[in-house]
């Protein structure tokens, strides 16, 4: 009796693989009281030693008082965050039979906010949703989990080669590295190695997931 193949998945991160987060880290600036072209150095000193929270180390500021007024002045992502490519890499990918979902370290109100911007997905989830960030395994079990699909049916999309592409390998997930944003040029270059896939568009996922031998239904 012939066995039909699982249907592939694919989860894509959100921060710098969907949604630009020049404007988000602008409005830190502005509460922060830096310039940002500062700021901007600042968050790429934390990034190439490791994480992006480092960035109020390195400014010498604490960003708890400041938060609820960051949030308001940044009210979100909205439409134009969107990379260009965001909307059409979503829809080649569920237009080529794949099932996708949304999952990001991210704040969980970014999900509705994700969907009014018109990203259209088979499942979604946060880390605040979740109690579980990446890079911990548990986060990528949760991904297959809420998707319906098996590790090794799962390529993970993001743009962080330690906390995407090293961390889903490492979970038996199968690892698209988006080459773009500030972790593309400071991140870990050796968890880069790490990447079974490399594109620079989102359009070209469809390519990218198919050449990993993941099934389209
Ligand atoms: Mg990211």
């Amino acid at each position: 009796m012939a066995v039909s193949a699982r249907v592939g998945a694919v989860v894509l991160d959100v921060g710098e693989t969907l949604v630009a987060e020049g404007r988000m880290w602008g409005a830190w600036a502005h509460v922060c009281g830096v310039d940002t072209f500062t700021f901007a150095a600042a968050l790429g000193a934390a990034i190439a030693a490791g994480s992006h929270r480092q960035v109020f180390d390195v400014l010498g500021v604490d960003p708890e008082p400041r938060r609820a007024a960051f949030l308001s002045l940044f009210g979100g992502y909205r439409p134009d965050d969107l990379y260009p490519d965001a909307l059409e890499g979503v829809r080649l990918l569920r237009g080529a039979g794949y099932r996708v979902g949304i999952a990001g370290n991210q704040r969980a109100w970014s999900t509705p906010a994700l969907r009014a911007a018109g990203l259209e997905a088979d499942a979604y989830g946060t880390s605040e949703d979740w109690g579980v960030a990446k890079p911990d395994p548990a986060f990528f079990r949760r991904c297959c989990a809420e998707i319906g699909s098996l590790p090794a049916e799962t390529a993970y999309v993001g743009d962080d080669p330690v906390r995407d592409v090293a961390a889903a390998r490492a979970a038996g997930l199968r690892a698209v590295w988006v080459r773009r944003g500030p972790w593309a040029l400071l991140g870990d270059r050796d968890a880069a190695q790490a990447a079974e896939a490399v594109v620079t568009s989102l359009a070209e996922l469809p390519c990218a997931v198919a050449g990993l031998g993941l099934v389209a239904e």
